[in-house]
C-alpha cells in the first residue's frame, strides 16, 4: 500500500486532500501543529472508514528537527513515503508599511521554509525508492500578488520556484513535483470576509462562486495519480477563472 503525508491536514483543504487520497487507496499520514487540532474532529474516522491506515503526527513544519522526526516516524510506521503534500500554511495579513519583521519572518518560516524541510527529507526517501510525488500548495497571491499580503504572496511565489527546481533536481529519479494555486476557496478564511469584500471578489471570478475544498483535492489526486506521470514542474491554477 502506498503512503501519503499531508501537512496541516486536521481541517480545511488539507483534510479534504487527505480524505480524497484515502478514497484513492493511500494510507494516510496526517499532520498538524498541535494535538488540539484533532479534538472534536472526525477526519481520522472518515479516513479509516475508507479501509486504509491512518495515523497523526504532531509537528511544527517550520522547524527542521520536527520534520526530521516526523518523516522518520512516517517511514517507520508505513514502510514507504510515496506522496508528500506541502499544505500547511498561515496568513498574517497587513499592509507592508505596518508589517512587523516578526510577522514577515513567521509567515515565511511556516509557508516557505517548511517546503524546504519536508521536500529535502521526504525527497531523500523518494530518491532511494526511485519514485514519488510532491505537490505544493501555492496561491493566486503567489502568481499575481495581493495588497495586504506581502509576506504571504512572497512565500507562495517562492513555492513556485521551489516546485520547478525540485522537479529539475529529482526528475531523473522518477519523482514529480507540481504546485496548485487555489483562488478563493470556501474555508473559515473566506468566511471571515465582510459582505462588500465577498461581492468584490465574486465579481472577479468568471464562475461567480467560491471554490470548494473538494475541488482542490480532486486536482491534487490527479497530480498524485498514474495519469499525471509525465507532468512535472507545473503550477495549476484552481480559481474558477479569477485571472483571465
Ligand atoms: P487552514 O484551514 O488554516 O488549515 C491549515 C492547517 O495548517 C491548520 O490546521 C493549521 O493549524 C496548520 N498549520 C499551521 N501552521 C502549521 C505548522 N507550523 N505546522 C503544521 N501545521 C500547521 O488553511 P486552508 O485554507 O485549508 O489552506 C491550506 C493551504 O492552502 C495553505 O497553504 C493556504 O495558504 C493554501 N491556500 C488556501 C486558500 C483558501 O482560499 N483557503 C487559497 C489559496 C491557497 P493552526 O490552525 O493551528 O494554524
Amino acid at each position: 500500500m502506498a503512503t501519503a503525508l499531508i501537512t496541516g491536514s486536521s481541517r480545511g483543504i488539507g483534510a479534504a486532500i487527505a480524505l480524497r487520497l484515502a478514497q484513492d487507496g493511500y494510507d494516510i499520514a496526517l499532520n498538524d501543529i498541535s494535538e488540539a487540532m484533532f479534538e472534536d474532529n472526525d477526519i481520522m474516522e472518515k479516513i479509516t472508514a475508507c479501509g486504509v491506515k491512518c495515523e497523526k503526527f504532531i509537528a511544527d513544519v517550520s522547524k527542521y528537527d520536527h520534520c526530521e522526526e516526523m518523516v522518520k516516524a512516517v517511514k517507520d510506521t508505513f514502510g514507504s513515503l510515496d506522496v508528500l503534500v506541502n499544505n500547511a500554511g498561515i496568513t498574517r495579513d497587513g499592509l507592508m508599511a505596518r508589517m512587523s519583521e516578526e510577522i514577515y519572518d513567521l509567515v515565511i518560516a511556516v509557508n516557505q521554509k517548511s517546503v524546504f524541510n519536508m521536500t529535502k527529507l521526504a525527497g531523500t526517501i523518494m530518491m532511494k525508492q526511485r519514485s514519488g510525488r510532491i505537490i505544493n500548495l501555492s496561491s493566486v497571491a503567489g502568481l499575481y500578488g495581493n495588497a495586504g499580503q506581502l509576506n504571504y504572496s512572497a512565500s507562495k511565489a517562492a513555492i513556485i520556484g521551489m516546485t520547478k527546481t525540485t522537479a529539475k533536481e529529482l526528475g531523473s529519479r522518477g519523482i514529480t513535483c507540481n504546485a496548485v494555486a487555489p483562488g478563493f476557496i470556501q474555508t473559515p478564511m473566506t468566511d471571515k470576509l465582510n459582505e462588500d469584500q465577498k461581492k468584490a471578489i465574486l465579481n472577479m471570478i468568471a464562475m461567480k462562486r467560491y471554490g470548494q475544498v473538494e475541488e482542490i483535492a480532486g486536482v491534487v489526486s490527479f497530480l498524485a495519480s498514474k495519469d499525471a506521470s509525465y507532468v512535472t514542474g507545473q503550477v495549476i491554477e484552481i480559481s474558477g477563472g479569477l485571472s483571465m
